[in-house]
């Protein structure tokens, strides 16, 4: 159940809101969204709260919510959530951001040709590993701490913001010191502390959905995060397992207007992950955005053939370059606009 507040509802009345509900049995959560704020209450007595609820003052209605993921569904916003990561880059928003760059950080100049590459050609936001979740415990695990500090000279010099990926509890804490944006990948979409600490961090979190998870499983991972309080999460369609092994997952396209239709958060899809073939990226980011992606992830690599993970799935940069002249067109469809470079692109 939700009590709506209306907007610009003052802290004395949003206090008194969430003494009653207290004093009732609930435990409260405040969900702020824009200048709207509505007060989650969980747990109380079955049935109809006090009527007392609904007359204090500042209270427009309650919301009842059968949706097992109150936080993530359309009950909070009929709109898509809009997600600063920095100042000017919002995911979510009227404009199509696409992240790009390497699957991990290998080096220092690996990482640098693949964000000064991907930087002009138009990307805003600089993908890159640190921590890898891999398959097989002998493939390259990541830098770790060293791949954190190659993603802040790469920020530094290029200006784009990072999203890096956390695998576990205890390396969030280095990981959310530098990303503007923290992955949680497919792998550890229900590793459920991982989520509770996104929950309480303070930095948009790209969740990934799970190799075989139902999308209701996928918004209740979300949940996890919401609950928490951290209410910027952003949704990613990285492709399923299916019976098909030419491509290495299959990308679920219905999943993204599915997604908005089931929830306010933004979506993004990750056509790299979602076919494994580099020449299947483009038609899948193109078609992707069609299908009304707020965004993109793809892989790029300035050497794919020497790529120490998902070279086969990786762009050159110079594909990349062709592939961002292809997708506003594919935004346009979708009445979307491609989102403009932070800095000046040389
Ligand atoms: C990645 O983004 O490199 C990654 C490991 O993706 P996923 O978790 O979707 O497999
Ligand atoms: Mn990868």
């Amino acid at each position: 159940m939700f009590v709506v507040m209306r907007p610009h509802a003052t802290p004395a009345e949003i206090g008194e809101v969430i003494a009653h509900a207290r004093a009732l049995g609930y435990e409260t959560r405040e969900v702020v969204q824009g200048e709207r704020v509505a007060v989650g209450l969980w747990g109380g007595p079955d049935g109809q709260p006090s009527g007392r609820l609904a007359s204090l003052p500042g209270v427009v209605n309650l919301v009842r919510v059968s949706s097992p993921h109150p936080l993530a569904s359309r009950a909070i916003d009929s709109g898509t959530t809009r997600i600063e990561v920095v100042p000017g880059v919002v995911i979510g928003g009227s404009d199509v951001v696409v992240m790009a760059g390497p699957c991990a950080v290998e080096n220092e100049d690996q990482l640098l040709a693949a964000a000064r590459g991907v930087r002009a050609a138009g990307a805003t936001i600089l993908r890159g590993g640190a921590f890898k979740p891999r398959t097989s415990p002998y493939s390259f695990q990541g830098l770790g701490e060293a791949g954190l500090a190659m993603l802040e000279a790469a920020r530094r010099e290029t200006g784009l913001a990072i999203v890096t990926e956390a695998v576990d509890v205890a390396s969030f804490d280095a990981v959310e010191a530098v990303a503007d944006i923290v992955q949680i990948g497919a792998r550890n979409m229900q590793h459920y502390p991982l989520l509770r600490r996104a929950g309480r961090s303070s930095r948009p979190i790209l969740l990934k959905r799970g190799l075989s998870a139902t999308l209701k499983e996928l918004l209740l991972a979300a949940e996890y995060i919401l609950a928490e309080g951290n209410m910027k999460v952003i949704l990613c369609e990285r492709g399923v397992r299916s019976f098909e092994n030419y491509t290495r997952n299959m990308l679920d396209l219905a999943a993204i207007p599915s997604l908005h239709e089931l929830s306010h958060l933004p979506v993004v899809a990750d056509p790299s992950h979602g076919t494994g073939r580099r020449s299947l990226v483009g038609p899948m980011a193109r078609a992707a955005l069609a299908a009304g992606s707020d965004g993109l992830l793809v892989e790029v690599h300035p050497e794919p053939g020497m790529a120490l993970s998902d070279g086969p799935q990786s762009m050159d940069l110079e594909a990349f370059r062709r592939l961002m002249e292809e997708l506003p067109t594919a935004a346009e469809s979708a009445g979307r606009a491609m989102a403009a470079p932070t800095t000046p692109v040389t």
